[in-house]
């Protein structure tokens, strides 16, 4: 990130909760509230956030496979089960960004490649847009509706792709 650490911390915790939000929901966001900097069971978590223990263990699985969270087993000395100790790690918190990042423009750049190597025609009445060659199939007739299929200008999408392609480099 290029932003400076301390003088901006409150919107590098936004940026960090909007792509926590996306990758484990609203339900998992509480979960991670509730996580405290020490460790904590799945069981407990539930207990306190009433979300049940199965939504728990899978957000708590989601965080670990992107190195968020990781657990230590223990063996409770009473019943001798398997209880898992739990912790998010907040130090990788800028790496899995960087890399949800570098996916997101990889992506953008393969859709900005589609565009710009297709013409497009789209039906009149807004059903849907069509390479030239599907267009071209059904006689430029909208196989939804008959409407007509006419040719769509896609530089604005580009331009678009494009603008967003250069604010997420600006972010890495
Ligand atoms: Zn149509």
């Amino acid at each position: 990130m290029m932003f400076g650490r301390e003088s901006l911390a409150g919107v590098e915790d936004l940026i960090h909760r909007a792509y926590l939000n996306k990758l484990v929901g609203e339900e998992g966001l509480r979960i991670v509230d509730n996580i405290p900097e020490e460790e904590i069971t799945d069981e407990r978590l539930a207990e306190i956030t009433g979300i049940s223990l199965n939504t728990v263990r899978r957000t708590l699985y989601l965080l670990y496979e992107h190195r968020l969270a990781k657990y230590k087993r223990k063996r409770d000395p009473d019943s001798g089960w398997l209880t898992y100790l739990w912790k998010i790690c907040p130090e990788n918190f800028d790496k899995a960004l960087e890399s949800e990042t570098k996916r997101l423009i990889r992506k953008l750049e393969e859709r900005m490649d589609y565009e710009k190597s297709n013409i497009f025609y789209a039906c009149s009445e807004g059903c849907a847009r069509f390479v030239f060659d599907e267009a071209s199939e059904t006689d430029f007739i909208c196989p939804f509706c008959q409407g007509s299929l006419e040719y769509m200008e896609n530089s604005k999408v580009v331009d678009t792709i494009e603008k967003q392609v250069k604010y997420l480099e600006i972010c890495l």
